[in-house]
């Protein structure tokens, strides 16, 4: 049994070795709706006791073997049953994520794609680990063995909910590894959900858990336990910072995928529809809501201002509504307090560049964290608004001189997640993704990502790589064997 009910909508336990739990403090927090604003689940609420409980499951699936050593193809199979289960309920996953996660309908259906190709994807890859023997001297054998790491900790964001548990579950499970997940406290409905499935699937007890809470008191304890061999995030920089420090004190391995401010390049031969389209898909996909977002647009002196107009045109016709109307083409924000921050930089946008389009709450919806696409103009680099990270419909348009002036301008930021370049010219399109800092480059497109390559950040925009084999070596340790051949004593003394 997933939930008990609660009034008339469900509340959800914690999933802790094998089981549903009550939380030990007895409390629990709402779930809401961001379109209606209304409270669509509870959902109970962990701290550290109940961490500790996962933590001390995930620890014992691991020592006992009872994971790490099932064998590889056993793990694979696990995974393409999982991948089943999300393609045989993809319907009711998307519904969940956009009605929680305020996405429209039509990106969430291709979120939960992604999330069974991504187990898929792993569960391959499951038989594809292995070490290998290096060429030492002739009187010994040299191996090195590559074995999972051990419990890991795993804190996600709300903006790809079950997607992002995907990235972080499916190269752990490949690896041997065993989890503690912990949701974003806004969006753990579909992550809960799959938990429903892990018994049928074959997954050993205490191999997944999933912990519900708050950053502060369920996301610092993961960091802090000291059972814990690794922590892998998403989210913000700010709180990838405290984590590192926090995650000092044990010297747990890390990985983090952080935020980003990431240029979206146009030079004026390219192609002129498809770079219009380009540059708003960039920005307002998911509402802006990407860590990936091409939130500065930087456009060719030569074609700047045309540039603009086409984009000011075509924005007009994005459609904002309700996330399960097959039409919307933006929701509502996550929250309310994502609302606030996105609207405060609205406000200092205005002050610090020119409005094309947006700016403002939309008059239509009376609930809902709703706000304009908003495309600001005349942006300098250094305004507020090109450089810390909004999360939101937000774009700001920079020009440039010449394809020199595109790099310096796309190189001067903390971050460096993702850039796009679009141009006809692929001697400049080459010479702009070797200069340009960046983890993930597209040419002649912006957002499209592939469970085969490998996706994280330069710079303040993370540490370590998720998805390919490069997601997998992340939840791996390498262990050196040497084995004398011969028979002969050391000899020394
Ligand atoms: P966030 O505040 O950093 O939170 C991310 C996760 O960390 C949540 O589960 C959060 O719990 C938890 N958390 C918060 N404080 C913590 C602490 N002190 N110790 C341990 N865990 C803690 O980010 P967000 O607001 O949810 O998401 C937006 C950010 O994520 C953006 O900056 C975006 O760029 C980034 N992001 C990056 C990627 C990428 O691939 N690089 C992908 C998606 C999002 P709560 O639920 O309580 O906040
Ligand atoms: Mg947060």
């Amino acid at each position: 049994m997933a939930s008990t009910v609660k009034s008339d909508v469900h509340t959800y336990g914690t999933y802790i070795n094998g089981e549903w739990s009550r939380s030990a403090s007895g409390k629990t927090f709402p779930v809401l709706d961001p379109s209606i604003e209304e409270v669509i689940a509870y959902v109970d609420e962990s701290d550290s006791v109940d961490v500790d409980r996962a933590v001390q499951a995930a620890r014992t699936a691991f020592d006992s073997g009872a994971w790490p050593q099932t064998t590889a193809q056993e793990r694979g199979r696990i995974l393409f049953r999982l991948a089943d289960k999300v393609r045989q309920n993809a319907a009711m996953l998307a519904e969940i994520e956009a009605r929680n996660g305020g996405k429209p309908i039509v990106e969430a259906e291709g979120d939960i794609r992604a999330v069974a190709t991504v187990f898929e994807y792993y569960g391959g890859l499951a038989t594809k680990i292995s070490g290998q023997v290096n060429p030492v001297p002739a009187n010994a054998l040299s191996l090195a063995l590559r074995e999972p790491v051990g419990v890991a900790g795993q804190i996600i964001p709300w903006n790809y909910p079950l997607l992002m548990a995907a990235w972080k579950l499916g190269p752990a499970l490949a690896a041997g590894c065993t989890c503690v997940l912990k949701p974003a406290e806004q969006t753990p409905l579909s992550a809960l959900e799959l938990a429903n499935w892990f018994k049928d699937v074959g997954l050993p007890d205490g191999v997944v858990n999933i912990v519900n809470g708050f950053g502060k008191t369920c996301g610092e304890a993961l960091v802090a336990h000291p059972l814990v061999d690794k922590i892998a995030f998403t989210g913000s920089t700010a709180v990838g910072k405290s984590i590192v420090k926090s995650a000092a004190d044990t010297l747990k391995r890390v990985t983090l995928e952080l935020g980003g401010k990431s240029p979206n390049i146009f030079f004026a031969e390219a192609d002129w529809e498809a770079a219009v389209d380009g540059a708003l898909f960039g920005i307002f996909i998911n509402q802006g809501e990407v860590c990936s977002a091409g939130s500065r647009i930087l456009v060719e002196k030569k074609i700047y201002s045309k540039f603009v107009e086409a984009m000011t045109e075509k924005a007009k016709r994005i459609t904002l509504g309700a996330p399960l109307d097959r039409k919307t083409k933006m929701g509502p924000l996550i929250s309310q307090e994502q609302y606030d921050r996105v609207t405060s930089f609205l406000e200092i946008g205005k002050k610090e560049a020119k409005v094309a389009i947006g700016g403002n709450r939309p008059m239509q919806f009376n609930k809902g964290y709703y706000v304009e696409p908003t495309i600001f103009y005349d942006v300098e680099n250094s305004a507020r608004i090109a450089r810390e990270e909004i999360f939101g419909p937000v774009a700001s348009v920079i020009s440039f001189e010449d394809e020199a002036d595109a790099i310096r301008i796309a190189n001067d930021t903390p971050y460096g997640l993702a850039a796009a370049v679009w141009t006809r010219d692929i001697y400049k399109a080459l010479r702009v993704v070797k200069a340009v800092r960046a983890g993930i480059i597209w040419v002649n497109h912006m957002q499209p990502t592939c469970v085969e390559a490998p996706w994280g950040g330069y710079k303040q925009s993370g540490i370590g790589r998720e998805l390919g084999p490069w997601g997998v070596e992340e939840y791996l340790e390498t262990k050196q064997v040497y084995v004398n051949l011969d028979e002969q004593p050391i000899g020394w003394y």
